[in-house]
């Protein structure tokens, strides 16, 4: 929601300057009467600090520069000119621009203490009505809202709760392990500065905004209560609440044998594997605990420690053939042919065989050392999918069943796992993983490990000769570190939370919509390049299990029907994209059934969610008025929900009233449908030749797709991504490869950061689960090697 941001402008406050000001002011040269003064301030934006440099004369602002280097330039940073003008046109009060909340924030906050500093921000005695009261905002999930109960005497923040309401532990995963996480981190602070302008938790922007907006609204009725305007408790509540997070300027040396750098899955492994062979280790971790993705992990897979050499090839072939039945579509299937692969050598980059299977037995000593450290596994997801008809999945692969998973010494060569366990071992639980990830923290620090939480390495260090030497690293409340160490793990978990990378390397640059770890955001591969090391399938599709409309609407609260069922209007832009009713058009107008990309997916038999994204990663999908009349009256036809339950569902056949319209709607205000009166009006929208669309709806299996309708919705449609596979090379030590094919001695790379390796060109990530066994074996491998290497 945009939220008006109001400052009141108090001409005699002048006189708090001096209390208020961090920096000299800058008196005009031109030594006029009036006096003219610059302000910087500074605050977190999307990217990186955004700092906001205010020119004051006679307590107007006269002029305004941003500085905000790294916010992702076509979305926050093109916003930046828009900020200057409309600081200066309405004396500081401006609106958070929608799709850009992060460098909006980040500019408001910044510009609050410019203005503070300047006595532009009024300090007047507004006082709150004591009490506890409940505020709410959307968060990381488009479904549940993050609700805080806030307990306020006349001027300050006593205490804050946050209510554990989530819909159900199936579809907010999400919101209860980041939300509570987050929460654990802001509270103290917030409660010590008095200060909802404090930082997002790193990993958790999402939670954390949700988190301050909902005491905010706490706030706005603690005031309200107190009979002020809107304007007023605006004023109020930035002049009282918004004070930045104070950072430290300290530098810290350390040294040790192997720096880690991450901890989900393996980061993780690849710390206790490097500790337990004797090394001195030190983890870096960007966020406020272990985990990362690997937290949401469904079914990670590994294989037996066991597994011969002969039974490792067998396993790569049977991945290969999958890969290969992966490749449709005319152009791809080429790289099915061996002839055309043979003349077009160069182009190819296949499975990296020697890593794969070094990684496949290594992935069964990965699971079994983290699980000495404490994480539990519940009983595979897939064992339960079996029921669901998976039979056409299984036959002739090696993930058949899972086996015992709690008894470690029964690992076969076919088990499939589950981060977390609810202690019956029949259920997926992975929202209780995190608890895991803890335990296994407090063990590994109890064995003398050494760890940095809420620290993001930010390059690696060399020596005159060009020789690794350890990492540079940057803690959250400002300390620098400068690590020592003989040799490093890069363990970042990809690039899905890049971006401009997404945007530049994912699936050849098609549009994704990323539902993975934000913090993810390709810092391991950056820096492993800048090394010297080669990619590999950098450019790979990203593992992507189903399709919805290129962003998520949150604009609607939680439906329940007469039975109780309880659904979301804001899943219907993810139902509709996937939906066999629609009518589906490629980017260049070439029509496609949803149906007929089933077919290739191996989760379609239960998704019906589009899981194949060969057509590449975004379409349109086009609904007429007559279409909508028909969900009106008699619902939904099919519920395409997807695999990586984004939503809760919805009933079909149970009416909708407008409830289309309205989500369309707000998906036009969103500025990814279009609502248009005909369909060569369609045509002209999406630059397609007259006639596009309706030959496209003769394809259409619904009568009540008519050309002729009223009306009609046309939604962009893309992939939704939960992890980048693309990543740099590696051999089967795990170190990362040169173009030349030498190793970078000391440089060690684990998880999705190397997972290109076991991707093929014009293939998508195959089956879910070799995610798993190659973040454990990988990371298993490249502890130990970098232990050795250290031990010299
Ligand atoms: C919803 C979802 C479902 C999934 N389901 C499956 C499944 O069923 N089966 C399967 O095999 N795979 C699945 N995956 C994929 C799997 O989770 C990943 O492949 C795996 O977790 C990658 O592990 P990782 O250790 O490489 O990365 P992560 O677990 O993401 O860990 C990377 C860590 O590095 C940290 N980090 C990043 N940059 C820095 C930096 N500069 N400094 C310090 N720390 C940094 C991050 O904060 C993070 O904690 C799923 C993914 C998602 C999102």
């Amino acid at each position: 929601m945009k939220r008006a941001f109001s400052l009141f402008l108090a001409l005699a406050m002048l006189f708090s300057l001096a209390a208020c000001s961090q920096q000299e002011p800058e008196t005009s040269p031109t030594g006029s009467q009036s006096q003219a003064a610059s302000y910087t301030g500074t605050a977190r934006g999307y990217g990186g600090d955004i700092s906001v440099t205010i020119e004051v004369t006679d307590g107007v602002i006269t002029a305004c520069t941003i500085d905000a280097p790294d916010e992702t330039p076509d979305i926050g940073g093109a916003q930046i000119d828009h900020f200057q003008t409309a600081i200066v046109e309405n004396q500081g009060q401006v609106d958070t621009v929608s799709g850009a909340t992060g460098t909006s924030n980040g500019v408001i906050a910044a510009l609050q203490d410019a203005m503070r500093q300047a006595g532009l921000l009024d300090t007047a005695e507004y006082k709150m009505t004591p009490g506890t009261y409940t505020g709410q905002s959307h968060g990381f999930s488009c479904i549940d809202f993050v609700t805080v109960d806030v307990t306020v005497d006349e001027s300050s923040i006593v205490s804050l709760s946050l209510q554990d309401n989530f819909v159900d532990d199936q579809d907010s995963y999400e919101n209860r392990y980041l939300c509570t996480g987050a929460f654990e981190e802001l509270e103290p602070e917030i409660l010590e500065l008095q200060s909802i302008g404090v930082d997002a938790v790193t990993g958790a922007t999402g939670s954390s905004n949700g988190i301050k907006n909902a005491i905010r609204s706490a706030l706005e009725q603690a005031f309200a209560a107190s009979g002020y305007s809107e304007d007023e408790i605006d004023t109020a509540i930035n002049a009282m609440f918004m004070t930045p997070s104070s950072k430290t300027d300290e530098v810290v040396e350390l040294s040790c044998d192997v720096v880690v750098v991450g901890a989900g899955a393996a980061g993780t492994v690849a710390s206790l594997a490097a500790l337990d062979s004797g090394a001195s280790v030190l983890n870096i971790e960007k966020t406020f605990r272990w985990g990362g993705q690997s937290m949401m992990t469904g079914g990670p897979k590994a294989y037996s420690p066991d597994t011969t050499e002969e039974q490792a090839q067998a396993i790569l072939d049977t991945y290969e053939a999958t890969i290969a039945n992966h490749r449709h579509g005319e152009e791809d299937s080429q790289w099915n042919d061996p002839d055309y692969v043979s003349a077009h050598a160069d182009e190819y980059t296949p499975v990296n065989a020697e890593a794969y299977k070094a990684v496949v037995p290594a992935s069964g000593l990965g699971l079994q050392k983290i699980m000495e450290y404490g994480m539990a596994f519940t009983k595979s997801m897939m064992g339960l999918m079996l029921e669901g008809g998976m039979e056409g999945m299984t036959e002739g692969g090696p993930m058949v069943l899972p086996t015992t998973p709690e008894e470690p010494d029964l690992l076969t060569a076919d088990s499939v796992y589950t981060f977390g366990t609810d202690g019956e071992g029949t259920s997926v639980s992975y929202y209780q993983a995190e608890k895991y990830f803890d335990t296994v923290y407090d063990n590994y620090i109890a064995n003398g490990g050494q760890a940095l939480l809420s620290t993001t390495v930010t390059n690696l260090t060399y020596d005159d000769n060009g020789n690794i030497t350890g990492v540079d690293a940057q803690g959250d409340d400002g300390t620098t570190y400068h690590v020592t160490a003989k040799a490093v793990v890069l363990a970042t978990g990809g690039y899905g939370g890049n971006d401009e990378l997404m945007d530049e390397w994912a699936g050849g640059g098609d549009d994704w919509l990323y539902y993975g770890w934000q913090g993810n955001d390709g810092d391991g591969i950056v820096m492993a390049m800048d090394a010297g090391a080669a990619p590999y399938n950098l450019d790979a599709y990203p593992m992507s299990h189903q399709r919805m409309g290129e962003q998520f609407i949150t604009a609607f609260e939680v439906q329940t029907t007469d039975d109780g069922t309880q659904w979301s209007p804001n899943d219907l832009t993810v139902i509709l994209a996937c939906n066999p009713d629609g009518v589906f058009v490629e980017n260049d107008g070439t029509s496609f059934r949803p149906e007929d990309y089933d077919a290739y997916n191996p989760m379609g038999g239960f998704s019906g969610a589009m899981g194949t994204y060969s057509i590449g990663s975004s379409y349109y999908v086009v609904y007429s008025a007559d279409q909508l009349q028909a969900y009106a009256e008699s619902g939904l036809t099919s519920n395409a929900m997807g695999f990586q339950n984004v939503g809760l569902g919805i009933p079909t056949g149970m009416a909708l009233g407008d409830w289309v319209d309205q989500a369309m709607e707000q998906a036009v205000s969103q500025g990814f449908a279009w609502k248009v009166s005909s369909l060569s009006e369609g045509d002209a929208l999406l630059g397609f030749e007259d006639g596009t669309l309706a030959a496209a709806y003769g394809t259409s299996t619904s009568d009540a797709n008519a050309d002729g309708s009223e009306y009609y919705y046309i939604m962009k449609c893309c992939g939704l991504a939960i992890s980048s596979c693309g990543g740099v090379e590696v051999n089967e030590n795990m170190q990362a490869v040169r173009e030349d094919g030498t190793a970078i001695e000391n440089l060690f790379v684990a998880g999705n950061d190397g997972f290109g390796n076991i991707m093929a060109t014009g293939a998508e990530y195959p089956i879910g689960g070799d995610a798993g066994m190659w973040v454990f074996g990988s990371g298993y491998i490249a502890g130990e090697q970098a232990a050795a290497l250290a031990a010299g």
